[in-house]
């Protein structure tokens, strides 16, 4: 399971009985992005609420793919401003508060834990490969970007 299907919305009761519409606790489920984020749902919201709901659409749900929001991007989004985050020097715990303060999310930090592992792991195999492969600047790039990850 992806990182980005265990990413909540904080206060999803108070959301659902604004919105008057249920939709699922997770931020990236299809129904979600749909009711929430789009048009009419976004409408109903009380203007606090409003800014940091409009602030995620802005970040994450902004291209222009023609399936939009269902279209992968949001998702890769969210997995990049993580890694930003892991990079800035966050660790788990910390990631966890700023997705809450900026974009009324939470996540457990186990599983932030687990994903940021997960991208080590990922790159580090990405290296061997390029070094394999005799590509010895993209095994650099690659190495950079995990060491990024480990500060
Ligand atoms: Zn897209």
């Amino acid at each position: 399971m992806a990182i980005t299907d265990k990413v909540y919305l904080k206060n999803h009761r108070q959301l659902v009985s604004q919105v008057e519409t249920s939709f699922p606790k997770s931020a990236f489920a299809g129904a979600t992005l749909d009711i929430l984020f789009q048009g009419e749902g976004l409408a109903k919201l009380d203007d606090a609420t409003q800014d940091r709901v409009l602030d995620f659409a802005e970040t994450f749900l902004d291209c222009d793919c023609q399936s939009n929001p269902h279209c992968g991007c949001p998702e890769r989004k969210f997995v990049r401003y993580l890694l930003e985050l892991r990079e800035q020097g966050l660790g788990p715990d910390a990631i966890v508060d700023v997705i809450g303060d900026e974009y009324m999310l939470y996540a457990y930090p186990g599983d932030v834990l687990s994903f940021l592992d997960d991208s080590v792991r990922t790159l580090e195999a990405a290296e061997t490969l390029a070094d394999v492969d005799g590509q010895p600047h993209k095994a650099r790039e690659l190495r950079r970007l995990r060491e990024g990850l480990l500060r």
